[in-house]
């Protein structure tokens, strides 16, 4: 059975990160798979357990860190919830063949590399930040204190950007898709011909 690789997807919130690496799931032909996280937020209306993720107790996600399931986890800068990558859906899917996709912050991303340095890692960018401004008061849901911790969170996270090996610019969800799907096709035929 090949090995299958990690790939490693972070980028601000507003970024529109989530819509992109479902797009990817759905249209890119490779053997793509998400690895699906644990955390202790609760679902949102529409989500589903061991599906977005598997929803924890703040008691079951200690259990499970003591247990030493988790490839890496935190609580994510500026959210106040814990969320990790189990090793098991890791593992379950690399040993298939499948190319994992660990759609994670990137605290969590830096934690993982050492212990994965031939991950492929992607930055979804928002553009600028007037772009991801413009697009978080776009949604019009959020009060004003809800849009400036997301946007200070953003700030942080795109100090990050420069660590990953590629970086996509989401102006449009298709290209961006299209985008990650080429790097990917194009790092799996160099692994092809290096092969013969
Ligand atoms: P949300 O609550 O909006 O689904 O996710 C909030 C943030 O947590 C996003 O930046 C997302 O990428 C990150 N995240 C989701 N799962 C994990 C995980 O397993 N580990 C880490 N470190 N971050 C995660």
């Amino acid at each position: 059975m090949p090995r299958g690789r990690l790939i490693i997807i972070s980028g601000p919130s507003g970024a529109g990160k989530s819509t992109v690496v479902a797009q990817l799931l759905r249209d890119c032909p490779l053997p793509l798979v998400l690895s699906v996280s644990a955390t202790t937020r609760p679902p949102r209306p529409g989500e589903q357990d061991g599906v977005n993720y598997h929803f924890l107790t703040s008691q079951q996600f200690e259990e499970r860190r003591r247990a030493g399931d988790f490839l890496e986890c935190c609580e994510v800068f500026g959210l106040g919830y814990w969320y990790g990558t189990l090793k098991s859906e890791v593992s379950s899917g690399l040993a298939a063949g499948k190319w994992v996709i660990l759609e994670i912050d990137v605290e969590g991303a830096m934690k993982v590399l050492p212990q994965a340095p031939e991950a492929v890692t992607v930055f979804v960018h928002p553009g600028s930040m007037e772009e991801l401004e413009r697009r978080l008061r776009g949604r019009g849901a959020e009060s004003e204190e809800a849009i400036q911790r997301r946007l200070e969170i953003a700030r942080h996270e795109l100090t990050f950007a420069n660590r990953y090996s590629h970086r996509v610019e989401n102006r449009s969800v298709d290209q961006a898709v299209r985008e990650i799907c080429e790097t990917l096709s194009r790092i799996r035929k160099g692994e092809e011909c290096s092969k013969n």
